[in-house]
């Protein structure tokens, strides 16, 4: 799942993007309004956190201007002002939610989560990378039309590998409990899990890098 985040404040938006990374999203930061026009366009977003008060074009003008684009990417509006003024104006301009900071990060993911299954109801549990396709509501996955026997962490690390695709997955997101939090394991677990899933995943034209001090990333062989 890749994320955009739109905001000026750089201390800001380090924090949201060393937590979007961490919960295994690939993050693509941007300061300004134009900056994260140029990301939609390439079409790489699948959701945004967008903030309000921006130099230049501010984030409701940005979002509206998207949404009369035709752009559908959900966005939600993460900013300080609290008033209920700006809550209705904000949603009115085409935001999918709003939280206000200071705010619980798990709520930040789990806003974004429920905000992406309002938008693609059917799809957003259905990841494909190669071969492989993963059910994230049933936690099934299948090679072609085959059921592919995973152990359960082998399943939650490729699903984090998955999610990210083609981004990074940090090593902390790599198991996460039923709220999608990462869960705390040892990093030999992680290790353990990784070296099981390369040898599954080789014969599928699959493998799975090591990103150093970051993570891992799943890669399609080239041939
Ligand atoms: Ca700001």
């Amino acid at each position: 799942m890749r994320a955009l985040v739109l905001e000026d404040d750089l201390q800001v938006a380090r924090g949201l993007t060393e937590g979007l990374v961490r919960a295994g999203y690939a993050v693509e930061h941007a300061s300004t309004a134009s900056e994260a026009d140029q990301a939609m366009q390439r079409g790489n977003v699948d959701v945004a956190v967008v903030d309000l008060g921006l130099p230049l074009e501010d984030g409701l003008s940005f979002i509206r201007r998207m949404r009369d684009q035709g752009v559908t990417v959900p966005m939600l509006i993460l900013t300080a002002r609290d008033t209920l003024d700006d809550c209705v104006v904000g949603l009115d301009s085409g935001a999918d939610d709003y939280l206000t900071k200071p705010f619980r990060f798990p709520e930040l993911l789990a806003r974004l989560r429920a905000a992406v299954r309002r938008k693609h109801p059917e799809t957003s549990f259905l990841l494909s990378v190669g071969p492989l396709r993963v059910n994230l509501r049933t936690h099934e996955v299948y090679q072609g039309e085959e059921f592919f026997a995973l152990r359960p962490r082998e399943r939650e690390v490729l699903e984090s590998l998955m999610t990210a695709w083609p981004g990074c997955a940090a090593k902390a997101a790599l198991f996460k409990d039923a709220d999608g939090v990462p869960a705390d394991s040892s990093p030999n677990a992680v290790e353990v899990s990784i070296f099981r899933l390369r040898q599954k995943l080789a014969p599928l034209g699959l493998t799975i890098r090591t990103v150093r001090g970051i993570g891992y990333r799943l890669e399609e062989q080239k041939t």
